[in-house]
């Protein structure tokens, strides 16, 4: 890789800077807003096709190609590539038809984003695929779900909301063991945390929308994986039509170049917010991996960069609606918003939003309960933070 010398951090500044024809060097890459690339003969239009050169937006687009290469640097090595997709269901769901196959069956972690859970039960199922649902935190579970016919393990590095972590090189070994392409969500990790794919992982995806972006203003997703697999998937986008648009994949690179800074500092203010957290009487418990308490924070020692672990965090108060809508109302500036990772605190609620759909039992048993909210940290100045908790905490 060009960049292969240079730290993480100044590559994102530089990656994706420069596309074919650019001759006026901006400094700002230019957004070609064109479905397609007229050609003036027919030589022209077979040696263009001969290249893999621009002719039709759906396939090839120059802005896009930028966002592609800055996160194949930012995830993945020379050997690899990306495909940006509308939404990370986008890349979500074109990869898992890819690799899925008609009569094949997928091991999937139960702990996984609702809407990738109705991908696979209500849409993969019509072609024929099943999916076994294990718990991943013990790789001797994945093992024993293992079919001939298992194409894919699926999984998140970190859950929402419990953030249970998964031990990436040992789910690789045990899917390859089993033939199976190792598909896994790093939307909560980023590379700032761990990269997947110098573990074992075959596919890494993303929502851009979350980090990569940051700013929730716009939508996105990823896959970058060994360019072999990737040809594999490109299809599969090309006949959906979910291949991200010009001006997004603008606004997802002008946000990467901000992401060391913004990322950086969510994930201090999260190690921060934890233990405040856990030290206040009212908070019943906290979760995320940098606390000692957490059951895999030995896990995410050893498996993630520079004792960062994410900037998403779960804790529990009492369970009652009337004081959780005083909290809510009190907190000055963190407020509810239906997404993550953007540069601002916001908060969820799992029971009203990511598992509204999972049956009281089921949801209780895992440990979500009405009094369980989520937390995105933000960039705020660590006090204003934990003082505007501390004080909305009162009310339990
Ligand atoms: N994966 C994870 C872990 C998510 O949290 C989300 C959305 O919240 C997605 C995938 C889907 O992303 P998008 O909304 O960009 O389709």
């Amino acid at each position: 890789m060009r960049n292969h010398d240079l730290s993480k951090d100044t590559v994102m500044l530089y990656s994706g800077g420069i596309s074919e024809g650019d001759s006026l060097h901006p400094e700002s890459p230019p957004i070609y807003n064109t479905s397609a690339f007229f050609m003036e003969d027919l030589t022209t239009l077979r040696d263009t096709d001969a290249r893999g050169g621009y002719s039709y937006g759906r396939g090839t687009n120059p802005t896009r190609d930028l966002l592609r290469q800055a996160i194949t640097e930012a995830e993945g090595t020379a050997n690899d590539d990306t495909l940006v997709f509308s939404a990370g269901m986008g890349a979500i769901s074109a990869t898992l038809l890819t690799f899925a196959k008609a009569g094949g069956h997928v091991v999937a972690n139960k702990n996984l984003y609702g809407e990738t859970i109705d991908f696979l039960n209500n849409y993969l199922t019509e072609f024929g695929v099943e999916t076994t649902y294990v718990d991943f935190r013990d790789p001797d579970e994945v093992r024993k779900s293992m079919r001939p016919n298992t194409k894919i393990v699926y999984s998140e590095v970190i859950s929402n909301p419990l953030t249970y972590v998964i031990d990436v090189a040992a789910i690789a070994r045990t899917a390859h063991e089993g033939g199976a392409v190792f598909c896994i969500d790093s939307t909560f990790t980023t590379p700032f945390v761990m990269k997947p794919l110098e573990s074992g992982a075959d596919v890494c995806l993303h929502s851009l929308t979350k980090y990569f972006n940051g700013h929730s203003d716009t939508f996105g997703g990823s896959a970058t994986a060994r360019k072999e697999l990737i040809a594999k998937i490109r299809p599969v986008m090309l006949l959906l039509g979910n291949s991200l648009d010009p001006h997004n994949s603008w606004m997802i690179l002008r946000g990467m170049r901000t992401m060391p800074l913004r990322i950086r500092k969510q994930m201090e203010n999260a190690n921060k917010l934890a233990a405040f957290l856990e030290s206040n009487p009212r908070v019943l418990r906290v979760n995320h991996p940098s606390l000692t308490a957490h059951p895999q924070h030995e896990i995410a020692k050893k498996q993630f960069y520079d004792g960062y672990n994410g900037a998403i965090l779960s804790f529990s108060v009492a369970d009652d609606f009337k004081l959780l809508d005083m909290f809510m109302r009190t907190l000055r500036f963190v407020k509810y918003l239906p997404t993550l990772g953007g540069y601002r605190t916001t908060l969820s609620h799992p029971v009203s939003s990511s598992h509204q759909d999972v049956p009281e039992s089921v949801r209780l048993k895992m440990g979500i309960h009405d009094g369980m909210i989520r937390i995105s940290v933000g960039c705020e100045e660590i006090a204003d933070l934990t003082a505007d908790f501390e004080e909305a905490l009162k009310v339990f």
